[in-house]
């Protein structure tokens, strides 16, 4: 028998059981864009890469009772992907930071012009901050032995405070707005320099350095400012110290 359900919530429904790896491996720009096309009928189950076979099986089930088309295919579009993590190479890290606003669940920590480090516990490998780095300094390798693959729950948590947080400075930006805007109206994106030959202190117009700046010594005062609550609160700080030494060290020795 064929349940009616609207597509919102069929939508809901489906993006609660997606990896929330925000991968965008399935074509669409995040899992509940996906979770979307499917409900309407605009995809097929097999698009999620992270989910695996029995994940595409359970969103074919869950498609095809509600009626919809293209349900049946259950091949998955592309093989299961073998679990990495990333890592960054601190020595090459210029601490450019753009890294940051590339990874969706906020897996990397670090300031701007100090170096940056992975979270490996909160890293999906999705591999969406390896395009962003301007040096190519961050690599995917096996991770370790003792690690979990993040939950979708962690993994909806943090992104959803990455894009509050990616909101939040946009606001900050908008006093500078029409300027941005006029800056961008008259410089055409094919005059501007390529990422790769930019100095680490100019980001690209979507991130207005002194606002990015601001928001991530704002970011870095609070964590230095805020006693570690917790294990994962205690790692990362001595994570963003650690990253900041070193900077530091190879700095002086310049
Ligand atoms: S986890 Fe699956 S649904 Fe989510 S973005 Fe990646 S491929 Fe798409
Ligand atoms: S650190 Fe890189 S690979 Fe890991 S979750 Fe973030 S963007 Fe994906
Ligand atoms: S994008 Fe690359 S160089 Fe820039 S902070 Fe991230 S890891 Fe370092």
């Amino acid at each position: 028998m064929i349940a009616v359900v609207s597509p919102v919530r069929l939508a809901e429904r489906l993006d609660q059981l997606l990896p929330q790896t925000q991968c965008t491996r399935c074509g669409y720009p995040g899992c509940r864009p996906y979770a979307e096309a499917l409900a309407t009928g605009e995809t097929t189950a097999n698009r999620c890469e992270p989910g695996g076979t029995a994940l595409m099986q359970t969103l074919a089930a869950l498609t095809r009772a509600a009626g919809l088309a293209g349900a049946a295919d259950l091949t998955l579009a592309h093989p299961e992907p073998v679990a990495h993590v990333a890592v960054i190479r601190l020595d090459d890290c210029i601490g450019c930071a753009r890294c940051l606003p590339a990874c969706p669940v906020d897996a990397i920590v670090g300031a701007r012009r100090l170096g940056h480090v992975v979270l490996t516990a909160d890293c999906t490998g999705c591999d969406l901050c390896l395009p962003a780095c301007p040096v190519d300094c961050i690599d995917l390798i096996p991770p370790p032995a003792t690690w979990q693959p993040p939950s979708a729950s962690d993994n909806r948590r943090r992104h959803q405070q990455h894009q509050a947080r990616l909101a939040a400075r946009r606001r900050m930006a908008a006093p500078s707005a029409a300027t941005d805007a006029t800056a961008l109206a008259t410089v055409p994106p094919a005059d501007m320099p390529p990422a790769d030959v930019l100095p680490p202190d100019v980001l690209p117009v979507e991130n207005p350095p002194t606002a990015t700046a601001s928001s991530l010594d704002a970011a870095q005062m609070t964590v230095d400012a805020t006693p570690p609550a917790t294990d994962r609160a205690s790692r990362r700080a001595s994570l963003i110290a650690a990253a900041q030494a070193a900077a530091a060290a190879r700095r002086s020795q310049r």
